[in-house]
């Protein structure tokens, strides 16, 4: 008779560099199967560069990944997060909590702590934004029940003991790494760079696999925030990027060019999508992604389209007309 075999990620660690590692973490997420951590030896231990999302089985899967590359979690010196989402800061709290460690991150975290402190009320306020951007009530009803039955994936709500910003150096043994403030997917977004060997921990902020993602009602603009975060990190002349999801990759400018022109693109179906006649940001979903929505990518898509409305707005090129719900105009 056949084994069963259950299908389920584990956590896997990885050699990519002399004193390099990728932990590879999984996720809960349909169709983001797992994100990376990097650790990096440092004093007979080593610096972690993000956490992988907090679940009820995540500590055992970061210390099997970790156990893979001969290290143990009591060794970690130091934990760093590129940004404050869950799967890269989701475990800090214990791990930190078991190595006794500090954490450093970027002080805008505020968006963080909104959704872990109080998801009812994010989700609340998520609700409303879908509301007043056109989204009809049978899709909210089923997108809320979705989202009620998720955990935030953070253990705990932990302040940084230093904030990451433009300055501050990580001394790692293959030497320090210099932080780049880089906003746009989150606010509290950093890439950390090796000057030596030109390597980029990138966050979520270059994925080899483009994907776009922005957290919108913090910042007035993150997509213009998004546009000059690539334009940083161009000047930097990375190497070899060791991103937040997916393998290593190479071609770095070739990436930064892409995220330009996938964002132009975006930008360029929502103004068309405007020249009809105004819409509500509901309305131009379909315009920009086609057939995609679901309650399981309803926010997220429906961020993108107001991030993209609000950079247009800021560039004076669509304008909000104020309303219930709310319409843009070419
Ligand atoms: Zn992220
Ligand atoms: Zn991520």
């Amino acid at each position: 008779m056949a084994e069963v075999i259950t299908k389920r990620e584990l956590g896997r660690g990885e050699r990519v560099l002399p004193g390099v590692f990728r932990l590879r973490l999984p996720l809960p997420w349909p169709g983001v199967p797992h994100c990376n951590a990097w650790a990096v030896v440092a004093k007979d231990g080593f610096v972690l560069f993000d956490t992988g999302m907090h679940q009820p089985d995540s500590l055992s899967q970061l210390e099997r990944a970790l156990a893979m590359c001969n290290l143990s979690l009591q060794d970690a010196r130091l934990v760093v997060c590129t940004h404050a989402h869950s799967d890269h800061y989701g475990q800090a709290a214990t791990i930190v909590d078991e190595a006794g460690c500090e954490l450093w991150m970027h002080p805008n975290h505020e968006h963080m702590r909104r959704m872990a402190e109080d998801p009812e009320a994010l989700l609340a306020r998520r609700l409303e934004v879908a509301r007043q951007s056109g989204v009809p009530e049978e899709p909210l009803r089923r997108y809320a029940a979705e989202r009620a039955r998720r955990d935030t994936g953070i253990a705990a709500v932990i302040e940084p003991d230093r904030d990451l910003v433009t300055g501050v150096t990580i001394h790692t043994d293959l030497g320090e790494w210099t932080v780049h403030e880089t906003p746009g997917h989150a606010p509290s977004h950093v890439c950390l760079f090796h000057p030596e060997r030109r390597l980029l921990i990138s966050g979520d902020h270059l994925l080899g696999r483009i994907s776009l993602y922005f957290d919108y009602g913090y910042t007035p603009d993150p997509v213009g925030e998004f546009l000059n975060s690539l334009t940083v990190v161009e000047r930097l002349g990375a190497r070899l990027c060791l991103p937040g999801h997916g393998r290593t990759f190479a071609d770095v400018h070739a990436h930064i060019q892409g995220n330009r022109k996938l964002v132009g693109e975006r930008l360029r179906r929502v103004l068309d999508g405007l020249f009809g006649g105004p819409l509500t940001a509901f309305d131009l979903v379909p315009h920009v992604y086609g057939n995609s929505l679901a309650p399981q990518n309803a926010h997220w898509l429906l961020s993108k389209i107001l991030a993209y409305l609000t950079h247009l707005e800021a560039e004076g090129k669509v304008e909000r007309i104020a309303g219930e719900p709310e319409r843009w105009a070419a």
